[in-house]
């Protein structure tokens, strides 16, 4: 296969990914905390975790893919307890909702969604492991990890040079905390009055685990004891990522992780995402901004994955320019090869684009690379191009565009039929209405037949739904 480099949160270098023994490339991924709706800033994190894994596979690999769900910790107990909803209840209606945005935006879905409650006899022994061998104790029902017994902690986020504190003083229950220092963590967590129904038996009593033991009992359940790539937002190296090497190594002996793989945060209008400021922007309200979410999905690849990313409306506009353009392309070149085909191998002129994701994702020089070589190939097109020629640029194009996780922006559309016409503006009209159970019915009747009602600023579009023939 081709060779794809990327940056090591551990050793500061970029250097070549690779998969252990030649098999399929064991890449976990820690998922959303289901209490809410993700934001546009969780997705850029996913967005690009997803064409990592695309650029894997056109690299010739292949790659089994794990995104935990956290269906318990500190927020989606107290956010049960506010919807006055099971813990279960709740968090199933996120984790819904969670999974049909990512669809939304291109996102391949990974081979396992394990859900950390699913996962509690794993994460009760490997806390066993931890205590028998000395880097754990109990203290009031809860269990904590001892982190002095553990030489390497603070190497990935170098804490190195901060205090460590040990004991009472310095032990931190919250599942999220952001203290300049390594203290002792909570492994178990005793049972307490507002945790409610949401318990279980343990050998130190009633309890539940705490959220950085979950992605370590649940990758190791999955994959054995050392996995190849691990990744998140960059805001998790510390303390989450830390603390999942110290359980797991100091558990197994063995590395946790050959490869760690971090994404910077986004920011809004070059603001921090906060709920005060009213920019915590979902998917949701990018769509009823009348916005397609392919065109967020190119806004969250537009700038390179180590760097924080600017988002403001203003970027959407150029997105959408963008692949507009690459789109009139694409028709004129389908025109030109006049029906030939060309193998789903060929990059034609896009080789450089590709070749810019092999390198560290370097996305914004990969998408220049594009558009430059979008509009080479529509001047020699316009100077004459044989069909075979023609085709192979064809090719290459989509190509790329499958690699980004776009193509299903240019694929033919056909013009609806005036049946479906009529029931998507009968939906329109229970709209106006505000019946909703009666646009609910014809949204879904369109669906049965194999088309998607979008609403956009300027009213309805009917797409055909993929895979449909
Ligand atoms: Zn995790």
């Amino acid at each position: 296969m081709e060779e794809v480099r990327l940056f090591d949160t551990a050793t500061r270098s970029v250097k070549p990914l690779s998969a252990s023994d030649g098999e399929a490339l064991k890449f976990y991924a820690c998922g959303p905390t289901v209490y809410g709706p993700a934001h546009i800033g969780n997705f850029r994190t996913f967005v690009v975790q997803d064409l990592l894994v695309r650029v894997w596979e056109a690299a010739g690999g292949k790659v089994d893919h794990v995104r935990n769900l956290t269906d318990v910790d500190d927020k989606t107990i107290r956010g049960a307890r506010e919807a006055k909803l099971p813990l279960g209840d709740f968090t199933s209606k996120w984790a819904e909702i969670f999974i049909k945005d990512g669809k939304s935006l291109g996102l391949t879905p990974p081979m396992k969604q394990p859900k950390a409650t699913d996962f509690v006899p794993q994460q009760i022994d490997l806390v066993e492991r931890l205590v028998k061998a000395g880097h754990a104790y109990e203290a009031d029902g809860s269990v904590y990890f001892r982190v002095k017994s553990f030489p390497g902690y603070g190497k990935l986020s170098r804490l190195d040079e901060r205090e460590v504190k040990e004991g009472a003083s310095g032990r931190a229950d919250a599942d999220e905390y952001a203290r300049e220092q390594a203290a002792d963590f909570v492994l178990w967590k005793a049972h307490k009055e507002e945790d409610g129904e949401v318990f279980w038996e343990s050998p130190w009593g009633k309890g539940r685990p705490g959220w950085h033991l979950e992605c370590s009992a649940m990758a190791m359940q999955i994959f054995g004891e050392t996995i190849d790539l691990h990744g998140g937002g960059s805001d998790l190296i510390f303390p989450h990522h830390e603390n999942e090497i110290a359980q797991s190594e100091a558990a197994t002996g063995k590395p946790f992780v050959k490869h760690w793989f971090h994404v910077a945060h986004l920011l809004v209008e070059n603001r921090k995402m906060s709920k005060s400021l009213g920019n915590l922007h979902t998917l949701k309200d990018v769509i009823r901004h009348g916005w397609d979410a392919f065109d967020l999905r190119l806004v969250l690849l537009s700038g390179h994955y180590r760097q924080p990313l600017n988002f403001s409306w203003d970027t959407m506009t150029a997105a959408r320019h963008g692949r507009e353009r690459l789109g009139r392309v694409r028709s004129k070149l389908e025109e030109a090869a006049k029906g030939k085909k060309a193998g789903a191998e060929e990059w034609g002129s896009f080789r450089g684009a590709w070749d810019a994701l092999r390198e560290d994702l370097e996305t914004p020089k990969a998408l220049a690379a594009l558009y430059t070589a979008a509009s080479t190939v529509e001047h020699k097109r316009k100077a004459g191009m044989s069909d075979e020629d023609a085709a192979k640029e064809l090719a290459g194009l989509d190509h790329i565009l499958e690699v980004f996780g776009v193509s299903a922006l240019f694929e033919k559309q056909t013009e609806a039929p005036a049946e479906m016409k009529q029931l998507a503006k009968d939906r329109e009209i229970a709209r106006n209405a505000k019946d909703w159970t009666e646009s609910d019915r014809l949204r879904d009747e369109l669906a049965l037949k194999g088309w998607e009602v979008r609403d956009g600023a300027g009213g309805w579009r009917l797409v055909r739904k993929p895979g449909t023939p």
